[in-house]
């Protein structure tokens, strides 16, 4: 019988109701079918982590807390290979990255959350106005976090939305993308066994279009945490202003590398290749605009093209293979028409490499340099979230920083030169939450990261992206014998 992947809700997978096939992007192969859950199922999931919000956060300490994370660690450790071997088979991304990249760092990202304590949920404070008095302000939790994660990194994505709130005292109620739940499902397990209480995370499966929808819609949650484009950010946001609810939006990028001509330029041109193929550019801060200084241009773009022809196409699922699948076929008809506008607009592909090896049935896309482009025109300022990289040359300073500044976007960004003052000096201009110098791509759970502009409001990660979970309260302690209030209470009531 093929396999269902259902909710699951207050510790129970649940796998009732409409069906939606998952199939492999590395060859095509239906992996089994998960649940596209409707309005009354997601409302009794989020009823269920309300009554274990409740429960939970009177009863644990940050300490108690930080125990059970420190456990999940464990526990995703010793299946770290059967975590691996899911996200490839259901994202196309090569075991390699899946094996070495993805699960190790989402590991040690819970490992961060276990151990870190560099935060504090409450401060002491004086009233200056009110000599005598005390007060205590407080990071109290938000309540029920709605969290709506994407398809391209879905295990660590799944981490970041799921223990942070849980460390700052929430609990959630996590919607993974449709096409790719089958690590994030495998976690909120994993939880389970680690000793977190039922109820505390719930999952449920479906499309935006549905049960997404139904999540945001709810006026029984707290706050939404959404990873994912820009268009879909803005209706979380609409929806949000109508219920009045906190939002967290990990949006889009377009992000560009700045070369100089002083770089060492060995080093770039694999900083580059990595910053844009790995994932096949689908990854939210994918460089995807290579900003060059013009008298190292041909050089540079030569190099790369020698790089990516020893890059070895094939199965996704074998430890040789380099270059990722696309994750969803409704992705691959996206970039095949963006850059069709691009070559109908007077781009030029300058380089499109061959797939012939990759898997039948599989969804591939080559990976490509594209040339001759206008900033402002086609796919200059749309993200393209595939392997694809378009190059603009540059002359000065400013003309770099205007280009790299010159789309909608502002996650990230990479400045490759040898004079690091001119990196600062740069990097300080740069409108994105993560500048790279001379490095890419190298995520750190103590580093917030975010975005500037159309990519996003808020942070995740670091001491930032656990505030994030909460709501600050004050509370006054009132000191009579400081005869302050009878200052303040005289205004309006007369002594007697
Ligand atoms: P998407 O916006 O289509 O979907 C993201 C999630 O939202 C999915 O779970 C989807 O089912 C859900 N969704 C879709 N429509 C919805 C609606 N109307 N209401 C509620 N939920 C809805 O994005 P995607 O194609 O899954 O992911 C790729 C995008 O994510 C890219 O734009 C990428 O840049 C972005 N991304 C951003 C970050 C970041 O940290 N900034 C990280 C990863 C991916």
């Amino acid at each position: 019988m093929d396999k269902v992947f259902g909710n699951i809700i207050n510790g129970k997978e649940e796998t009732d109701g409409e069906k939606i096939p998952l199939n492999s992007p590395v060859d095509g192969s239906l992996i089994g079918y998960i649940v596209n859950s409707g309005r009354e199922t997601v409302e009794r999931a989020i009823k269920s982590s309300r009554e274990a919000f409740i429960k939970f956060y009177g009863s644990s300490t940050i300490s108690s807390r930080q125990k059970l994370i420190g456990k999940l660690a464990e526990i995703v450790q010793e299946k770290a290979d059967t975590y691996a071997q899911l996200e490839s088979q259901n994202t196309g991304k090569t075991i390699r990255q899946s094996t070495f990249m993805d699960i190790p760092l989402a590991i040690s990202h819970i490992r961060y959350f276990a151990e870190t304590d560099e935060f504090k949920f409450q401060r002491n404070i004086t009233h200056p106005e009110y000599p005598g008095t005390e007060g205590i302000v407080q990071n109290a939790p938000m309540g029920v976090v709605a969290s709506i994660a994407p398809w391209n990194v879905p295990f660590l994505m799944a981490v970041w939305k799921v223990i942070p709130p849980v460390l700052a005292g929430n609990s959630v109620v996590i919607k993974p993308s449709h096409y790719t739940p089958l690590t994030a499902m495998e976690l909120v397990k994993d939880m389970k066994v680690a000793g977190f209480p039922d109820g505390l995370v719930n999952l449920v499966n479906g499309t935006g279009r549905t049960t997404g929808t139904y999540l945001i819609e709810s006026d029984n949650i707290d706050m939404i945490s959404f990873t994912g484009s820009t268009p879909t950010g803005s209706k979380v946001m609409e929806q949000a202003a109508k219920n009045i609810k906190k939002v967290s939006l990990e949006l889009g990028g377009k992000s560009p590398n700045i070369v100089f001509a002083d770089a060492d330029l060995d080093h770039a041109v694999k900083g580059v290749i990595f910053g844009i193929f790995l994932n096949a550019g689908q990854l939210c801060e994918s460089a995807s605009r290579l900003i060059i200084e013009e008298s190292v241009m041909d050089k540079f773009m030569e190099k790369m093209k020698t790089y990516l022809e020893s890059m070895k196409s094939g199965n996704p699922m074998e430890f040789e293979t380099d270059i990722s699948a696309i994750t969803t076929r409704e992705q691959k008809d996206k970039i095949d028409s963006l850059i069709k506008e691009t070559v109908d607009a007077g781009g030029k592909i300058f380089y499109s490499r061959n797939m012939k090896d990759a898997p039948d049935n599989g969804i591939y896309f080559p990976p490509t340099l594209l040339s001759g482009l206008h900033p402002g025109s086609g796919v200059s300022d749309e993200e393209i979230f595939g392997p694809v990289l378009t190059v603009y040359p540059f002359r000065s300073e400013e003309e770099a920083i205007e280009l790299a500044n010159g789309t909608k976007y502002g996650l990230a960004a990479g400045i490759w030169t040898r004079d690091l003052n001119r990196a600062a000096r740069i990097a300080s201009m740069i409108q994105a939450g993560t500048v790279w110098i001379n490095e890419y791509h190298l995520l750190s759970a103590a580093a917030p990261r975010g975005g500037f502009k159309k990519s996003g409001i808020g942070r995740e990660l670091g001491i930032e992206g656990i505030m994030e979970y909460t709501q600050t309260r004050h509370i006054f302690y009132g000191n009579n014998a400081s005869g302050m209030s009878n200052i303040a209470y005289g205004i309006l009531i007369k002594s007697t």
